[in-house]
């Protein structure tokens, strides 16, 4: 077998780092759009958002107490209480009405604007508050219980880098500054479709020789977890016609990814439908699973023609369609890693990189890696126990109990 060639069938192999350059090549983040703060959790700022007022905005009281001059209760003690004059209280929600002079006091709450002349705030359980006077039972020094505007954030300062991804602390502070929607890199739209003659909706009786769709389903919670907008685009049979009308039509979109029919059975639509006349490439990638491969752009959108196997799906996803999505979304494309021990040995294709299905334990501080089951492309149970993708290069036929390997850790969100 000559080296780069697939040891089944003998065709050259893409290596996969030049097949995933080659895909990613014309992704783009997507350009910037203004969305309502609620809408925007989870995206990227594309530019620095300054604070346009002070937080907090006002100087406000951290306590239920009254607002002194610190210098009036200098000398109170329990025993020795000072006694203010009461000159009126502060409403919250409302500017304050008095002034504090010489040797008064203003009642306010927490959050109430400190009146003008206070500089501090004795909480009330410091206090014994009488008909038209309060007496003070300790110092306070000044600035005490006082929350000075802008010392949060002060006007212009940056509230939140370009580049963040927002999450639910960034978007609340955002909002206390009366920022209402912000510039961001929208969520991908993907539009997904299945392509097979055999294949029935979940939930209805299967024929002979038929099996459920669940390529549509995986690829709809790969979408959700990377943080991009599934869209169903349905089901077409083996027919290049119905694939290239179904992915023209498909509306509201950002990029297509369909699922089965990219190798060179006779009935396989992709090629049929995308392989002349078009700015599609097909690629036999140097992986296991997820051989074939087709990208390009269809009707000016990106296109990913996934292989149909569902744990090809599942791979190819994470190879190349969840970095496209990252790119576009304005995010890091890679995936959380560890350095893991093999718990049973992995055989596969000498020639190809190998994704081993492992599910990961900890073990005196280390990382354990057991393979949940065999490496055909088709066993979906193997996919759903394992929480992570051993990476077996190029060149090992067998990598052996106690390997040390590199693992991604593929499952939800990452
Ligand atoms: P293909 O790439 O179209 O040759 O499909 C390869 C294998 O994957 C075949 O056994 C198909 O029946 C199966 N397959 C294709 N699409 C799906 C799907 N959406 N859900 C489950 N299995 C599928
Ligand atoms: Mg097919």
């Amino acid at each position: 077998m000559k080296p780069g060639h697939d040891h089944d069938t003998g065709a050259p192999l893409v290596p996969l780092d030049e097949a995933r350059a080659r895909a990613l090549s014309r992704i783009e983040p997507l350009p910037p759009a203004d969305l309502p703060l609620v809408d925007a959790h989870g995206c990227v700022l594309a530019a620095d958002v300054a604070a346009p007022m002070d937080l907090p905005p006002f100087t406000s009281s951290a306590m239920d107490g009254f607002a002194v001059r610190a210098a009036d209760v200098a000398g109170a003690a329990p025993d020795r209480p000072v006694a203010l004059r009461l000159a009126g209280a502060v409403r919250i929600g409302s500017e304050a009405e008095t002034v504090v002079g010489v040797g008064e006091a203003v009642a306010v709450p927490t959050g109430g604007v400190v009146p003008g002349g206070a500089n501090a705030v004795v909480p009330v359980e410091q206090t014994v508050p009488q008909a038209d006077r309060v007496l003070v039972l300790t110092p306070v020094p000044a600035g005490r219980y006082v929350r000075r505007a802008g010392e949060d954030v002060s006007t212009g300062e940056v509230l939140v880098p370009g580049g963040k991804r927002l999450l639910a602390a960034d978007l609340g502070l955002l909002a206390s500054a009366g920022v209402a929607s912000v510039r961001v890199h929208p969520r991908a739209r993907v539009g997904i479709l299945s392509t097979g003659d055999e294949l029935v909706e979940p939930g209805s009786p299967l024929g002979p020789g038929r099996i459920h769709d669940a390529n549509a389903t995986t690829l709809h919670g790969c979408m959700l977890e990377a943080g991009g907008v599934p869209v169903a685009l349905g089901r077409v049979p083996d027919d290049p016609a119905a694939l290239a009308r179904a992915l023209a039509d498909a509306e509201g979109v950002d990029v297509l990814v369909s699922s089965g029919g990219v190798s060179v059975g006779e009935r396989d639509p992709v090629k049929a439908a995308f392989g002349a006349g078009y700015d599609v490439e097909f690629l036999d990638v140097a992986m296991q699973p997820g051989k074939p491969q087709a990208f390009g752009v269809v009707g000016g959108r990106p296109y990913f023609g996934l292989p149909g196997n569902p744990v090809s799906v599942f791979v190819s996803f994470e190879v190349f369609v969840r970095p496209a999505l990252m790119t576009m979304m304005g995010r890091p494309t890679g995936r959380p890693e560890v350095t893991a021990t093999l718990e049973a040995d992995v055989a596969g294709p000498r020639e190809k990189v190998q994704f081993a299905r492992v599910r990961l334990s900890r073990s005196n501080g280390a990382w354990l890696a057991a393979p949940t089951g065999g490496r055909q492309s088709n066993l979906m149970a193997t996919m759903s126990r394992a929480d992570g993708l051993a990476v077996i290069p190029v060149g090992v036929e067998t990598a052996a109990t106690g390997a040390s390997v590199r693992v991604m850790r593929v499952r939800g969100e990452g």
